[in-house]
């Protein structure tokens, strides 16, 4: 029986990504860190060995074809076939819609959209060949629609109908497919919200915790969390779901 315990998690240098990494090392599974630098992505996967777990890093465009190639056959010899997939990596290029540039628009669509669907081909043939496999795709609340997001609302949807669409045509393979929706979580993605807006992050943080029903904001781990249930043993009768993980019903 092939080995099932590689993960593969996108932008992992920092933030959500990062947290998913370690959580899923936590779990038991051998992870790769991949990121747009070996460099960047090599501070997670050292916490990972540090800990006791088994990691690399890997440096790669998510949106670029070869290098996407390249990076999954390097992680399926040094570590193991990637059977679990999280696409994490993701870039925020806020406007409003007559102020947003077509490069603001593509850039967001190409990492997000383009990012996810060359990972997950990538990876979808180790998934098939083990007949066993998990994708966890990061989408958003935005997806419902957020001002200034134009671009990343679309991406954020589009990620949904990417993930049933996934979801129905592996799921025979004993490969699900789910997607996680944040709402506002503390990473260095928000911090850059506050300083594009000339707000101090702890007064957005102190405003974003106010709106919230459980009266703060989200922390990577929280997301972690949620990916970790999607990706266990257990949730192999979930496929194809949005999870809100927002502090409240948004969604
Ligand atoms: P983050 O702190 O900005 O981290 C994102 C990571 O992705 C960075 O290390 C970034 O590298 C990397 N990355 C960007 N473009 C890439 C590419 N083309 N190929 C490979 N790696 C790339 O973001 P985060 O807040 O942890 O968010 C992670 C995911 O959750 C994203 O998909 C985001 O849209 C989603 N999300 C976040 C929130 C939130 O409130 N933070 C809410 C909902 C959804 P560089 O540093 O080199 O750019």
């Amino acid at each position: 029986m092939t080995d099932t315990r590689t993960a593969l998690v996108t932008g992992a240098a920092r933030g959500i990504g990062a947290a998913t990494a370690r959580r899923l090392a936590r779990d038991g599974y051998r992870v790769a860190v991949l990121d747009l630098s070996e460099e960047a992505a090599e501070g997670t996967a050292a916490a990972i060995r540090e800990d006791g777990g088994d990691a690399v890093s890997v440096g790669a465009d998510v949106a670029d074809e070869d290098a996407v190639t390249t990076a999954v056959a390097h992680v399926a010899q040094t570590l193991g076939p990637p059977t679990v997939l999280v696409n994490n990596a993701g870039i925020l290029r806020d406007n409003l819609l007559f102020r947003m540039t077509t490069a603001d628009f593509d850039d967001v669509l190409r990492v997000h959209l383009r990012g996810a669907f060359l990972m997950s081909r990538a990876v979808q043939a180790h998934q098939v060949e083990a007949r066993w496999g998990r994708v966890v795709n990061l989408s958003s609340t935005s997806a419902l629609g957020n001002r200034g997001q134009a671009n990343y609302a679309a991406a954020k949807a589009g990620m949904q109908g990417f993930t049933k669409t996934l979801a129905i045509e592996l799921g025979p393979f004993g490969v699900t497919v789910n997607a996680v929706a944040p709402g506002f979580i503390e990473t260095e993605m928000t911090r850059a919200v506050a300083e594009r807006v000339g707000v101090p992050f702890e007064e957005l943080l102190a405003a974003e915790a106010k709106a919230v029903p459980v009266r703060r904001v989200g922390q990577p781990d929280d997301i972690a969390a949620a990916v970790s249930f999607f990706a266990s043993e257990e949730a192999s009768f979930v496929s194809g779901q949005v999870l809100y993980v927002a502090g409240g019903p948004r969604g």
